[in-house]
């Protein structure tokens, strides 16, 4: 027998670039689990589709604040979505999409 190092729950952290107003940038990096990353990037995803906007981080539009607040943890099953706040959130989501410049 040989002990093993396996660890019985894959916890996967994910990189993901939030909205983020203090920084110069507007966003920054914040680590969080997979699921809390697939949120984030299926909420922007429908934002920008909403007003068929695009762009290279879509999940720069969403802040960590209000990603915690949509998502309800369950035990040992994907997070929960709260689509009533989602609902709500859109316009603020929407109105953080840089208007691409305007050509003359
Ligand atoms: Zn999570």
């Amino acid at each position: 027998m040989r002990p093993s190092k396996q660890t019985p729950w894959v916890f996967e952290v994910k990189s993901k670039v939030l909205y983020d107003p203090i920084i110069e940038e507007g966003y920054s990096y914040v680590e969080m689990c997979e699921d809390c990353s697939n949120v984030a990037k299926h909420l922007a995803r429908e934002t920008l589709d909403t007003v068929q906007a695009d762009l290279y981080h879509p999940s720069e539009i969403v802040a960590l604040a209000e990603l915690q607040d949509l998502i309800k943890p369950r035990p040992h099953s994907p997070h929960g979505i709260d689509n009533a706040k989602v609902d709500r959130l859109l316009p603020t989501l929407i109105a953080r999409i840089p208007i691409p410049e305007e050509r003359s």
